[in-house]
């Protein structure tokens, strides 16, 4: 059994040598391993795809197979410098790693450098290779500087360990929200628009719709006021709640208006709190909750962009609460009670819950005030032990404001990420003197409760899509029901009206009547996962009824329409 870092970097390596031999342009600019896999990243002028993957391991599998030897040498700083001195890009890696020494790796009458030494000695320990991706990026993961071809693949020394993990992967890029959100045509990204901003189309957005619809309801059952404030806010804004001071790199630049600077708001904190604060309140009249379908601008460096995952424009469900000291426990149970209802309606699973806490040892990042993260980390604590929710406790993960509880989800690159939120915060409220008057006629201090319910839309709708493998739940699905005539001049007319009477039932049904053959339709309907699929044909127009069948079934059901409509309609209203 061989290191498997090796194994890749020799793989990598022997990627490299069979570009440089493939297409005279290669420059080989960089290359690593990252858990599993190995990357290479290479200029070159000739057009490489994943198209040529087949005829890229055929290559690499010769140079395997004829047990070639590699020869690892060390080699000093100055001479690595020299030796690559025409490549300034492997020249600048050497140049900025500062190591004394480097390796001299050599095979396949080609030469490159690590910095480490690589133990193997003949290419054939290598049993089974796969190329699996192909994509852009800038060198140094910087847009001002050249694009490079970043490819990745992964080598084993055994071949049973290869076909165990290559089912896995196909599993996770079955799963993959990109992969799934391009064959259900619901979203896309053009460059031309911009990075990491997504382009939602037809059936994507009736999908934002349906999380709306979903999420006011909720709002509304657990007494939230809508509110709607802008986009952009003045820089002071920011600078006075502390964003600008510890979420500066996460913004976009300032935009100059008259004698204004105004930024594209990355959160809805702070317009919130002037919500709030534009009068007096008693106790009595707190809790205040407001809620926000909001849209935030975020930076995220382009190489941190994946698909609707890490975007810079997203949809926030934002709400806060302002609550007396004595509420907060009351409150974050409302929360928690709110994301659970959420999770249930779209049917996601969490995977951990973290409890995030500060880090006393970091005295830049977090406020400093010790009572305060005292009493706050323990209510939220309490809450969860209380409750019996298990989880698992975070120091440092804190909010620079407040702890928090996060709700964690696995995506399918194996990536964990926050879905929902709950966030205590003593500072925003004194930052802004926000008060209310106690029973004593004192003024006092409210608490802000930033709570997050499912996160951003976008977030959302890539973890339901991995989770449920674009089988959505009935009430979230762009189509809920397909209509096939058999004929069309035959049975167009009747189905027409099934067709208008889901319609109007308010439920998103499609008339297939295209000119094609009837298996391409089903074949089609199928592959759009839409829930129900409804045949019309002779028998149905005669007996008055429709055949149906459901998504991943091969049996058709027959029912009277009233009947069908009575099982429809309850399965959209219970979510299920
Ligand atoms: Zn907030």
């Amino acid at each position: 059994m061989y290191i498997k870092k090796d194994i890749n970097y020799l793989l990598a390596i022997l990627t490299e040598s069979v570009l440089k031999k493939e297409y005279p342009t290669c420059v080989p600019v960089n290359h690593g391993v990252e858990e599993e896999n190995f990357f290479i990243e290479f200029q070159v002028d000739e057009k490489i795809s994943s198209n040529d993957f087949n005829k890229i391991e055929r290559l690499i599998h010769k140079v395997i197979s004829g047990a070639q030897e590699i020869h690892c040498t060390p080699i000093s700083h100055q001479n690595a410098l020299t030796k690559f001195k025409d490549n300034k890009f492997l020249s600048y890696l050497v140049h900025e790693a500062n190591q004394a020494e480097y390796y001299l790796v050599s095979v396949n009458q080609y030469e490159t450098i690590l910095l480490e030494p690589l133990e193997l000695k003949k290419t054939n320990v290598i049993k089974a290779l796969k190329l699996l991706s192909i994509g852009g990026t800038y060198w140094l993961g910087d847009a001002e500087q050249p694009t490079l071809i970043r490819l990745i693949g992964v080598g084993f020394d055994d071949k049973k360990d290869f076909d165990e993990y290559m089912l896995e992967y196909q599993e996770r890029m079955d799963r993959d929200h990109r992969k799934i959100g391009k064959e259900l045509d619901l979203f896309t990204f053009d460059l031309l628009a911009g990075q990491g901003l997504p382009i939602w189309l037809n059936k994507g957005t009736i999908i934002r719709k349906q999380i709306r619809n979903f999420l006011s309801e909720l709002e509304f059952k657990y007494n939230f006021e809508d509110v709607y404030t802008p986009i952009l806010g003045n820089i002071d804004l920011y600078k006075k709640s502390g964003h600008w001071e510890h979420y500066r790199e996460n913004m976009f630049s300032p935009i100059k208006v008259d004698n204004e600077e105004l930024v594209l708001r990355p959160m809805t904190c702070p317009h919130h709190i002037l919500v709030y604060k534009r009068k007096p309140y008693s106790y009595k009249q707190l809790p205040i909750r407001l809620c926000e379908e909001s849209m935030l601008h975020r930076y995220e460096s382009s190489g941190g962009l994946t698909g609707l995952e890490r975007v810079r424009e997203m949809i926030l469900e934002d709400t806060h609460i302002f609550c007396t000291p004595e509420q907060i426990e009351q409150e974050v149970l409302t929360c928690y009670n709110i994301i659970k209802d959420a999770h249930k309606g779209f049917g996601t699973e969490i995977f951990q819950v973290d409890l995030s806490l500060h880090d006393p040892d970091n005295k830049e990042k977090f406020h400093k005030d010790p009572k305060m993260w005292e009493v706050a980390e323990n209510s939220l604590r309490q809450m969860l032990k209380k409750h019996n929710i298990p989880f698992v406790e975070k120091i440092g993960e804190a909010a620079f404001y407040g702890p928090k509880i996060d709700f964690q989800v696995k995506t399918s690159l194996n990536r964990i990420i926050t879905m929902s939120t709950i966030q205590l915060d003593f500072l925003l409220p004194m930052k802004f003197e926000l008060e209310y008057k106690d029973k004593e006629g004192e003024f006092n201090r409210p608490i802000m409760i930033h709570l997050g319910i499912i996160g951003t839309y976008e977030r959302l709708v890539s973890i339901i899509l991995e989770q449920t493998k674009g089988v959505l739940p009935l009430w979230l699905t762009p189509d809920q029901v397909v209509i096939i005539p058999l004929n069309n001049e035959l049975h167009w007319e009747y189905a027409s009206q099934i067709h208008q009477t889901f319609k109007n039932h308010m439920i998103r049904s499609q008339l297939d009547d295209r000119d094609e053959r009837m298996n391409k339709k089903i074949r089609e309907a199928q592959m759009s996962k839409i829930p129900y699929q409804i045949i019309i044909g002779d028998k149905e127009i005669q007996d008055h009824t429709i055949s149906v069948r459901e998504y991943g079934s091969e049996e058709t059901h027959t029912y009277e329409l009233s009947q069908f409509l009575d099982i429809i309609l309850k399965r959209i209203a219970d979510k299920k």
